[in-house]
């Protein structure tokens, strides 16, 4: 499957902070596969959409929020010191400005919005372009890529969740309770699964990997056990 010329979608779906990010972080990095942050993405857009002071929510905002995505351009740079992928906004590294707790409040409302997804999943199919890639968010194996080569829906229970993302804001300097980062988390996976725009669902012929009791090297076990004969026959 890995043969020259042949390209390979991996797509990676699921709850947030089940270790999506790492998890498919890793396997880019064992295949040497480009790795795409589809979060980010709509991470980007409601940042742009907080500093304009515009309220995607609100119908009177409507032609601002279409100016805003005629003008966004969103890129992933390689920081050449840590090595970790960065978010930048019209060439602004963002990264860290993307994960506050004031950004992951808002960015479930404005991933509703029909517009704001038709745009990111323009840009995530031309990131793609010619490259094998594991794109890793909520849509990726059912509406971004529904014919991936390999589908994969990763979930942990809430206070697993809570715990790893509390860590990952107070590693980055980001302060917030853990009482309400696990709320956010709970509110966010509500509106994603909820909503009426390519909602966050199991694709029909994904894989689940149940996270939580998993450390991330048995994660990757588990990635090669499944799909080792997949990707490298031939
Ligand atoms: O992956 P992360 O938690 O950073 O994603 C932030 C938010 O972006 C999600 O809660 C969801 O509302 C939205 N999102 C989405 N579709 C994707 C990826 C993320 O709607 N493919």
């Amino acid at each position: 499957m890995t043969g020259e010329g042949k390209t390979i979608i991996i797509a990676v779906d699921g709850y947030s902070s089940s270790g999506k990010s790492t998890f498919a972080k890793a396997i880019a990095q064992r295949l040497g596969f480009i790795y795409i942050d589809s979060g980010a993405m709509y991470r980007a857009v409601t940042l742009a959409c907080l500093r304009e002071g515009l309220d995607p929510a609100d119908n009177r905002d409507k032609d601002k929020l279409s100016g805003l995505l005629e003008r966004i351009d969103i890129s992933f740079k390689i920081n050449s010191i840590s090595g970790d992928y960065e978010t930048h906004l019209n060439y602004e590294n963002i990264e860290k400005d993307i994960r506050s707790i004031e950004v992951s409040e808002m960015v479930s409302i404005v991933s509703k919005i029909k517009e704001v997804r038709d745009k990111m999943v323009l840009f995530q199919r031309k990131m793609a372009g010619r490259k094998s890639v594991v794109m890793d968010g909520r849509d990726i194996g059912t509406v971004v890529f529904p014919d991936a080569d390999i589908k994969i829906f990763m979930t942990a229970s809430a206070d697993v969740r809570a715990r790893r993302r509390y860590r990952e804001l107070s590693e980055k300097g980001i302060k917030a309770g853990f009482g309400e980062v696990k709320e956010n988390l709970v509110q966010r996976d509500r509106m994603d699964e909820t909503r009426s725009e390519s909602p966050l669902k199991k694709a029909d012929d994904a894989v689940t990997l149940d996270t939580s009791n998993m450390t991330q090297e048995e994660q990757m076990e588990w990635f090669l056990d499944h799909f080792s004969e997949k990707l490298f026959s031939e």
